[in-house]
Order: C-alpha cells, then structure tokens, then sequence
C-alpha cells in the first residue's frame, strides 16, 4: 500500500458550503488526500477509502453535553 501519485488526478477541491464526505468525496488514509471518486477502493494504491467521518458518533456526543453545559448555565 504505497501512494503511486496517481491520486493527484482525482483530488477533490474543498467544497462550499458543505462537507467533504457529505458532497460525495472520499478520504485516503495512504495518499492522505480526498479523491472524487466512485469506488471503493483508492485508484492510486488500492487502500479501502472512507466514506464518512471517524469520529462522527463521538463529535454528536460532545456537542449534546456542550449544549447541556450551555443550558445549565443560562
Ligand atoms: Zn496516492
Ligand atoms: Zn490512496
């Protein structure tokens, strides 16, 4: 699992107005670059891509006891 440099090609520009994975970009954790592009699997080096973020779970858990934090003290 090597970065060959033909993931270049399929760099994803940052969206506007949006998220990377929810505008369909995918992440390379090898070439460590977003890729647009449709399968699975990076073009480049042929490392499974990952289709949303890691720690979204994590993310949604901390904002809810930050709004409680926020809440409390109002
Ligand atoms: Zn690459
Ligand atoms: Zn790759």
């Amino acid at each position: 699992m090597v970065c060959k440099g033909i993931c270049v090609r399929h760099k994803a520009m940052k969206p506007v107005g949006t998220g990377r994975y929810s505008s369909g970009q995918k992440r390379c954790q090898v070439c460590e670059i977003f890729v647009k592009w449709d399968g699975l699997f990076c073009p480049c080096c042929g490392y499974r891509l990952r289709t949303r973020p890691r720690n979204l779970k994590y993310k949604a858990k901390l904002t809810a006891k930050k709004n409680i934090a926020e809440y409390q003290l109002q």
